[in-house]
C-alpha cells in the first residue's frame, strides 16, 4: 500500500511513500501524515491510495497525525478541478480547502473537568449529610463541568475530591466544544406561510430537488431587496434536511451578521440552544474553527453559514447550496488561489447532484446570462413580500447645488430638507459614503502638488481623529504637514480635499447638533462586537442617523429607516474598471432597499455629478431588466465577460524598468506559445491602474478567450518553464473581478 502525499510546503510536487503494516487500517485519502523528505520531517495529506508508484525506492511513513481524515474525496477533487482552473499548486488550493486551525492542530480540542455521580459504591463509605444531598444534586444534572458544580452547589474541590477517593463521583477531563454563540438566547421561529410568488418558486426548488434525473441543478433567484427569498431558503433547507442531506450557505463576509445567522439559528434549533447550523468566518478564534469544522465534519451539523471558503465545508451527503447576493465580489479570493466561490458552488452541487440557489436582487451579469444560455433556471420574485412599494428614489444633480456656492457642498439642500423632517418624525436616516477618513487628500494651493504615499501610487487620505495621513493601500502613517512640503513652494495654503466619513460625520454635526450620529466604517469596527453593538443601538433606536461605507448596505433590515441618502454616487462610477457601471448599480439598488422597509413609505436621495448616468437612471427606476440589456450591448461591443473570459497577468518588481521589461517579455512569449489558441486575444502589457502598490511597480497583460480551461491548462504550464529574472513575480488571476 502507498500513499500519495500533498506537502504543506508549496513545492509543486507530490511524494510517494509506503505505509507502514501498522498503520494500513489508519491511512486513507485526506490522512494527515508526517513524512521524511531528505532529513527533513514534513507534514502533508494522504491525496491518493495506490497499488505501486513509479518510483524505485519509497520510504516509510513516519505516523498518522489525528484520527479524521481532514478531506473527502469528493472535496479533493473540486481542489484539484480549482487548481487547474485557477492556475495553481495543489498544495496552496488545499491550503483553502482545511481551515488552518485544522491542519495545525487536528486535535486542538478544548477539555475541562467534568463531574459525575456515580452509583454508590458496594463498600459504602458513609457520606455526611451534606455529602449525601450533593451527591444527589449531581447525579440529578447528569455530567456537568467542574468550574458550575462548584459555583451553583456552593461546594469546594476538595470535598469533590474526598467523594472521588471514596467512589461516588467520577472526575474526568472531557472535550468541551466552543460555542461562538453560547451567550446567545434564540427564540425559535416556525415557517412563514408563504405567498404565492414564494410558494411557486419553492415549488419549483422541491420538484427538482426530489428529481435526480433532472435536467438543470442551478437556480437563479432574481428577488428584488425585502421579496421574502431568505425565506424560501430557509424552507428549502428545511425540505433537504428531511431528505436526509446538508446544505451549505454562502453569504458575504460582510453581510455574515448576527442578525443573518439569527435567522437560521432561529429556524434550526429547538430553543434549548441545541441547533444543526455551523458557522465559518473569518472572526472565529482558531479553537472555535476548530471546533465547527468537526461539527460538520463529523455530521452533527448539517447547516453550514459562512463566507467564500464555506464552500469546502465537507458536508456529506449534499443536497443544496445557497449563495445570497451572489453577485458580490468578495466571492472571488483576491489572493492565491484566486478562485470565486460562486463558480465553485454551481460546480460542487453539479457534482455531487445537489441542487444550487444563487440569489440577488441584482444579478451579476454573468449569471443573468447563464439563464440566456440556458445553464441556471430563473425564479422571479418581483415584488416585495407585504406589498411594500419600493422606496421612491431622487436624484438630485450636484453641478446645480455647486452653482454659485464657494465650493461644494457636502449636502445639497433637499438632501439636508429630508434629513430634517424625518428627524422630526422620529424616523431613522442611513447614510453612505463609500470612502473612510476624513479627506482623500492633501493639496497645496499654491503649486499643486498632492501628498502621496512613498510606496504606492496614491494620495494619502487624512484621518482627523488620530491627525495623521494614511495610505489605504499600504496602511502607511505620517503626520500631516502645515505647509506645502515641496522645497521650492512651501506654501502654508495646504488645503483638505474629497470628502470621506468622518467629514460627512463631523458636518452632520454641525447642521443636526441634537441628532444622534454614528459611523460605521472600518476604522471605527476595531473589535467583532463592534459590528453589533452600533447595530443593536440603531436598531433599539439609540441612533437616529447611521453613517457609513458600503458595510452598511448590504442585508440589514430596519422597519424605521425611511430615508437613505447616498452622499456621492459618482465615487465607485470613476474607478477605470469595465464593470464600475454594474457595481454602481448594484450598490445604488442595495442601499436604495435599505429604505422602508416598514410601515412608512421609503425615501432615498441619490446626490449624484453625472445624474444621467445609466447605472444612476435604472437605479432610480428599480429596473434591473433595463440595466442588463443596454450593459450587455457595451459588454458585447468590447468582447468583455460574459462574453468572454479574461485572464490578468501580472507582473510585479520593486524596480519599474525590470517589471515592465519583464511583462513586454512575457507578452511575447504568450503570443508567440500560445499562438495556435484561435480565439486568443493578448492585450498589453500595461502600467495597473494602480501601477505601484507596497513599494511594487505592477504591468498586466490581459488574456481574453472563450474557452478558459483550455488556456488555463496552457497558461499554468507556461508559467512553470517562464525563468523570470530575479525580484518579479507574476501572479495569474483567472475571471478577475477587479482589473
Ligand atoms: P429578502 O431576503 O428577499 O431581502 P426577506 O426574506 O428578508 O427578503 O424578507 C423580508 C421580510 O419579510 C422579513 O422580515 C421576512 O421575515 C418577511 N417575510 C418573508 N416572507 C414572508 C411571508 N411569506 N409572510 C410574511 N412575512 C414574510
Ligand atoms: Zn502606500
Amino acid at each position: 500500500m502507498i500513499a500519495r502525499v500533498t506537502l504543506d510546503r508549496a513545492v509543486g510536487q507530490d511524494f510517494d511513500y509506503l505505509v507502514p503494516e501498522n498503520l494500513k487500517g489508519a491511512v486513507e485519502v485526506g490522512t494527515r501524515v508526517e513524512v521524511p523528505l531528505g532529513s527533513q520531517r514534513l507534514l502533508g495529506l494522504v491525496t491518493g491510495i495506490l497499488a505501486r508508484s513509479p518510483h524505485p525506492k519509497l520510504r516509510e511513513l513516519i505516523g498518522v497525525v489525528g484520527r479524521q481524515s481532514l478531506i473527502t474525496p469528493k472535496i479533493l477533487d473540486l481542489v484539484r478541478w480549482l487548481a487547474d482552473y485557477y492556475c495553481c499548486s495543489l498544495e496552496l488550493a488545499l491550503k483553502s480547502a482545511v481551515p488552518q486551525a485544522v491542519l495545525k492542530k487536528p486535535e486542538n480540542w478544548r477539555k475541562k473537568l467534568f463531574v459525575r455521580g456515580l452509583n454508590p459504591p458496594s463498600s459504602e463509605t458513609e457520606l455526611t449529610n451534606r455529602q449525601r444531598e450533593l451527591w444527589q444534586a449531581i447525579r440529578d444534572r447528569g455530567a456537568s463541568a467542574l468550574s458550575e458544580i462548584l459555583t451553583e452547589l456552593a461546594t469546594s474541590a476538595s470535598t469533590l475530591r474526598r467523594m472521588e477517593e471514596t467512589g461516588w463521583v467520577a472526575i474526568a477531563p472531557q472535550i468541551e466544544e466552543r460555542d461562538p454563540f453560547a451567550d446567545e438566547i434564540v427564540l425559535p421561529t416556525s415557517k412563514l406561510r408563504l405567498n404565492p410568488e414564494q410558494q411557486n418558486v419553492l415549488d419549483r426548488v422541491i420538484v427538482a430537488f426530489d428529481d435526480l434525473e433532472r435536467e438543470g441543478h442551478a437556480f437563479l433567484l432574481h428577488g428584488v431587496t425585502g421579496s421574502g427569498k431568505t425565506e424560501i431558503y430557509l424552507q428549502a433547507i428545511a425540505h433537504c434536511l428531511s431528505r436526509g442531506k446538508g446544505a451549505i450557505v454562502l453569504v458575504p463576509e460582510i453581510s455574515l451578521t448576527p442578525q443573518t445567522v439569527e435567522r437560521f439559528k432561529a429556524r434550526f434549533s429547538d430553543g434549548e440552544g441545541n441547533t444543526e447550523i455551523a458557522v465559518l468566518h473569518s472572526h472565529l478564534s482558531t479553537g472555535e474553527r476548530h471546533d465547527e469544522w468537526h461539527k460538520i465534519r463529523q455530521g452533527r451539523a448539517r447547516i453550514v453559514i459562512g463566507a467564500r471558503s464555506a464552500i469546502f465545508a465537507p458536508v456529506d451527503p449534499l443536497g443544496l447550496v445557497i449563495v445570497d447576493e451572489e453577485h458580490d465580489s468578495s466571492y472571488k479570493q483576491e489572493e492565491t488561489p484566486r478562485y470565486h466561490a460562486r463558480d465553485l458552488a454551481v460546480l460542487r452541487a453539479k457534482r455531487e447532484k445537489a441542487i444550487a440557489i444563487l440569489g440577488s436582487a441584482t444579478p451579476s451579469l454573468e449569471s443573468y446570462r447563464n439563464v440566456e444560455l440556458r445553464k441556471y433556471i430563473l425564479l422571479n420574485l418581483p415584488n416585495r413580500v407585504d406589498s411594500c412599494t419600493l422606496p421612491l428614489v431622487r436624484i438630485v444633480d450636484m453641478r446645480l447645488e455647486a452653482r454659485g456656492e464657494k465650493g461644494i457642498p457636502i449636502f445639497s439642500r433637499r438632501l439636508k430638507e429630508a434629513i430634517s423632517l424625518r428627524l422630526e418624525a422620529r424616523e431613522q436616516v442611513m447614510l453612505l459614503i463609500n470612502r473612510r477618513g476624513y479627506a482623500s487628500s492633501l493639496q497645496c494651493l499654491q503649486c499643486g502638488y498632492v501628498v502621496e504615499c512613498p510606496h504606492c501610487s496614491v494620495s494619502l487620505t487624512y484621518h482627523r481623529r488620530d491627525e495623521r495621513l494614511l495610505c489605504h493601500i499600504c496602511g502607511h502613517l505620517e503626520p500631516p504637514p502645515n505647509v506645502c512640503p515641496q522645497p521650492e513652494c512651501g506654501d502654508p495654503g495646504i488645503r483638505y480635499r474629497g470628502v470621506g466619513t468622518q467629514r460627512v460625520e463631523e458636518t452632520l454635526g454641525k447642521l443636526f447638533p441634537k441628532a444622534r450620529v454614528k459611523r460605521m466604517d472600518s476604522d471605527v469596527l476595531k473589535r467583532k462586537e463592534d459590528y453589533r453593538r452600533i447595530l443593536d443601538q440603531f436598531r433599539q433606536g439609540k441612533i437616529d442617523i447611521l453613517l457609513g461605507t458600503q458595510m452598511i448596505a448590504k442585508g440589514l433590515h430596519f422597519p424605521n429607516v425611511t430615508l437613505v441618502g447616498i452622499v456621492y454616487a459618482d465615487l465607485s462610477l470613476h474607478i477605470p474598471d469595465f464593470r464600475a457601471g454594474e457595481r454602481t448599480f448594484q450598490l445604488l439598488t442595495q442601499v436604495a432597499g435599505r429604505a422602508g422597509r416598514g410601515e412608512v413609505e421609503g425615501e432615498v436621495f441619490v446626490q449624484s455629478f453625472t445624474p444621467f448616468h445609466p447605472a444612476i437612471q435604472y437605479a432610480r427606476q428599480h429596473d434591473y431588466l433595463g440595466f442588463y440589456e443596454q450593459e450587455l450591448e457595451q459588454r458585447q461591443e468590447f468582447g468583455y465577460p460574459p462574453f468572454n473570459r479574461l485572464c490578468a497577468l501580472t507582473l510585479r518588481a520593486q524596480d519599474q524598468d525590470l517589471a515592465r521589461l519583464t511583462a513586454d517579455h512575457v507578452a511575447t512569449t504568450v503570443r508567440q506559445r500560445l499562438g495556435d489558441l484561435p480565439d486568443l486575444n493578448v492585450l498589453g502589457p500595461a502600467p495597473a491602474v494602480l501601477l505601484r502598490a507596497e513599494t511594487f511597480y505592477r504591468y498586466q497583460i490581459v488574456l481574453r478567450t472563450g474557452r478558459m480551461p483550455v488556456l488555463a491548462r496552457r497558461i499554468k504550464r507556461l508559467a512553470k518553464e517562464l525563468e523570470l529574472p530575479e525580484g518579479v513575480r507574476l501572479t495569474i488571476d483567472v475571471d478577475p473581478v477587479h482589473l
